[in-house]
């Protein structure tokens, strides 16, 4: 009994970790494997498959995937919260969630550059990307995301109060979930989503917990973003919801496109594939 309950709960945390970081169900079964291997580490199995497991899993993360992704054809964004294209949040790096194809990557540079040479003191913030290895692994919950070509952007904000440009930052610890709501008079996508039966649409920000807003998405800004992105012949589609289509004045722009109810809101983030 004991033997079948240890074997259920590794095969969750197995799970787990494939789902959430790709490379960590596998780095778990190899710590395992090295703390049943050597008597040393018999006096506190559990603590030292942690210690194991950290250790491996790190030195793959900075180490070898990053050398190793290539051969996959993904190369990983930049670390660094230093530059013209940052992560917002450096859990996604460490989740080896923030790998790109070989030709996003150089598209998401040049559109960077592009847009900090208009607006240096701003940069190109990413959320999720893709994985590592492996097409049609998807990086759950985007289940588009799932060969390279896809990535996550944050918006432009401003301080509310101030209307100082915000670089790099987001409402949302993740940058999901915090939406720039339909205002009166515009088209409320969520809600004819949800009439349809979608409930999933809107489920998100019902989770995330949002204390007094401080910023909001500065309109010209991310409008110049969108527009960089649209100069790109490789990026085939930019999704964002439709009332924030019509408040950029991007009505016009066919690569701008509605992502269907089956999808997720996305007024909290600009979604770009090739
Ligand atoms: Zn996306």
């Amino acid at each position: 009994m004991r033997k079948a309950l240890s074997f259920v709960v590794s095969a969750f945390i197995f799970i787990a970790l494939t789902i959430i970081t790709q490379i960590g169900g596998i780095v778990y079964l190899l710590a395992k494997a090295v703390t049943a291997t050597f008597p040393f580490f018999k006096t506190k199995p559990k603590l030292w498959t942690a210690c194991v497991f950290l250790a491996i899993y790190l030195s793959a993360t900075f180490l070898i995937v990053p050398k190793l992704a290539p051969v996959f054809g993904r190369k990983p964004l930049p670390i660094s919260r230093d530059g013209n294209l940052i992560p917002l949040n450096r859990l996604t790096v460490l989740l080896n969630r923030h790998y790109v194809s070989s030709r996003l990557s150089k598209e998401i540079h040049t559109v960077a550059n592009r847009f900090s040479k208009k607006h240096p003191d701003l940069s190109v913030t990413y959320l999720e990307a893709n994985f590592p290895f492996w097409d049609g692994f998807p990086l759950l919950p985007h289940l588009s995301h799932n060969d390279g070509n896809k990535l996550d952007l944050a918006f432009i904000y401003k301080d509310i109060n101030s209307g100082k440009l915000l670089s790099g930052e987001s409402p949302a610890w993740l940058g999901y979930g915090i939406y720039e709501e339909p205002q009166k008079g515009e088209f409320h996508q969520a809600r004819a989503c949800a009439k349809k039966g979608f409930f999933q649409y809107d489920l998100l920000g019902r989770f995330t917990f949002s204390a007094e807003r401080k910023m909001e998405m500065d309109q010209d800004k991310t409008e110049n973003l969108i527009r960089e992105l649209l100069n790109s012949k490789a990026i085939k589609k930019i999704f964002i919801e439709p009332h924030l289509k019509s408040r950029l004045g991007l009505g016009q722009e066919k690569k701008v496109r509605f992502h269907g109810c089956h999808a997720v809101r996305h007024d909290d983030h600009i979604h770009l594939q090739l």
